[in-house]
């Protein structure tokens, strides 16, 4: 299996160097040159299997250069019990007939994150191998919160590989500060931002466009790479799960092998979504794939109307991980849906780079509304419909999978389609233990509230007990203090990597 850039142009690989690499040199992603598909036959022997071997019999479809020993290698030491709290890795609970939460917060840092940065580090540090690269790889990751207890986490002590986080340093939950500061591991820095998310992201671009201080590292040994989903070795452990639901709803017998389902995902950077779309590409009965946003609802417009316009108000949600204008991974999207037409899908990103906007005319729009569905939720509808699945259900969901569920609802009001639905669940509620509470008790100034209190309160409403990692945290011991200014970044990897 080749793949090559969404923007066209000669660069071929194989997953391997597409995975060390990271973005294309073009600046598109790296596709798969065809979608592989599986037969029903095959789908169904999936209900008898673990997700581990679940994950080898996709996997082994797409990463072709990968040998079986090396592959299952890599998915064991990423799913493995010292760091997923439950067995079957993303359990579903099928709460009725028609609703099924697909929980993806099992690892260790309790985001669905980590169903992919678990991976990557595995398949980078072996891909490292198979091609004889000799550098040091060096990613550097700007994180609103989640991404970079994730990839640390994923990444600490593998070899070859050293990560540098920056966090915003008003921008991060308390929890999630607590989860990076304090982080394990000999290859591991983390540095706060005096400034935004935008910031941090910005100064990271800008250390990835610097070609002199690139040359720099690479004289030092160093190469520069990517943990964020527009890296292909993050995308691809996320179509397993899509799989990996079906089969076991086969298993429970909430539906017949070969039935439909329709899938609902919390979407940020369209991630999460496109998995899904490259699984109904290989053949799983999947009916419609419904795209949730929060009020930054860029993507609800897009697939309604063909017009993507980032020129829009940016808000802070209760969903933060959600609050995003540039969904990265649509590219893939319209490449495939265009039946490869890269000059196309290049000439809409200079729109967007140029304009802020792009439009994809009727034609496209339709073919993509034969697969997707969108809608939004406003906080105040995410908040209402956490207590709603909680009286209703005893069930208590993250803000993320509230607003998946409110649209599962419109979707179904407008529609009246019957079909069984699968929510993606992306977080534990315990990392947003605040909004999660407040919506629970209608208390609405928690604010000055102890994190630790908050997670024994959400304990004793919701009967599941706080994840191990988080509640050790009181007692961590931080390791990173470091503050930089904005502009400061690029002289901190620098120091650290150059001295
Ligand atoms: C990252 C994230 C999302 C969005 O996923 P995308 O792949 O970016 O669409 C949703 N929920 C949570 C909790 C996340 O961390």
């Amino acid at each position: 299996m080749n793949y090559s850039s969404t923007r066209g142009g000669d660069e071929c690989l194989v997953s391997a160097g597409a995975i060390i690499a990271g973005i294309a040199n073009n600046g598109g992603l790296f596709v798969p040159k065809q979608i592989p598909t599986l037969n029903q036959s095959a789908i169904e022997a999936l209900s008898a299997l673990s997700y581990q071997e679940r994950a080898y019999a996709i996997l082994k479809e797409f990463l072709t250069d990968y040998s079986e020993d090396d592959l299952n290698f890599c998915i064991s030491q990423a799913y493995c019990s010292d760091k997923f709290d439950d067995e079957s890795i993303a359990p579903l609970q099928s709460l009725d007939d028609h609703n099924h939460v697909l929980e993806l917060w099992h690892g260790p840092t309790s985001a669905f994150k980590d169903m992919a940065l678990q991976l990557l580090p595995q398949l980078m540090s072996k891909a490292l191998k198979m091609t004889g690269e000799t550098a040091q790889i060096v990613i550097l990751v700007a994180t609103s919160g989640d991404t970079g207890k994730a990839a640390l986490e994923g990444f600490k002590n593998v070899d070859q590989i050293k990560i540098v986080v920056f966090y915003p340093n008003d921008g991060v939950s308390e929890i999630q500060r607590m989860q990076m500061v304090s982080q394990s591991g000999s290859n591991v820095t983390v540095v706060a931002v005096k400034g935004n998310f935008d910031d941090a992201q910005t100064g990271v671009k800008n250390i990835f466009n610097n070609d002199s201080f690139n040359q720099v590292l690479n004289g030092h040994g160093y190469q520069l790479s990517s943990a964020n989903s527009i890296n292909w070795g993050r995308l691809v452990p996320q179509i397993v799960y899509y799989f990996s639901a079906y089969a076991d709803m086969v298993q429970n017998g909430a539906i017949a092998a070969g039935d439909k389902v329709n899938f609902v995902v919390p979407t940020g950077n369209f991630g999460n979504i496109l998995a899904g779309y490259y699984a109904k590409q290989m053949g799983l009965p999947i009916n419609r794939l419904i795209c949730a946003s929060n009020s930054n609802n860029v993507l609800t417009e897009f697939l309604q109307t063909g017009i993507y316009n980032r020129k829009r108000e940016f808000y802070r949600t209760i969903s933060p991980s959600m609050d995003i204008l540039i969904s990265s991974n649509l590219e893939r999207l319209l490449y495939h849906i265009t039946n490869g037409n890269s000059a196309q899908v290049a000439s809409w990103m200079a729109d967007l780079q140029a304009h802020g906007q792009y439009d994809v005319g009727n034609q496209v729009l339709k073919a993509i509304q034969e697969v997707f569905w969108a809608g939004f939720a406003h906080d105040e509808q995410t908040s209402r419909t956490i207590k709603e699945i909680y009286d209703t259900y005893h069930y208590t969901a993250d803000p993320h999978t509230a607003v998946a569920w409110h649209v599962s609802n419109c979707y179904r009001k407008q529609t009246g389609d019957t079909t069984p639905h699968v929510i993606l669940s992306t977080a534990s509620p315990y990392k947003f233990n605040c909004s999660v509470l407040s919506a629970l008790t209608d208390e609405k100034s928690l604010m000055d509230r102890n994190e630790f209190v908050m997670l024994e309160e959400l304990a004793e409403l919701s009967g599941i007990p706080v994840p191990t990692a988080l509640a050790e945290l009181k007692n961590a011991v931080i390791r990173f203090t470091q503050v930089c200014e904005k502009t400061e970044m690029e002289q901190t990897v620098k120091q650290l990597l150059v001295k």
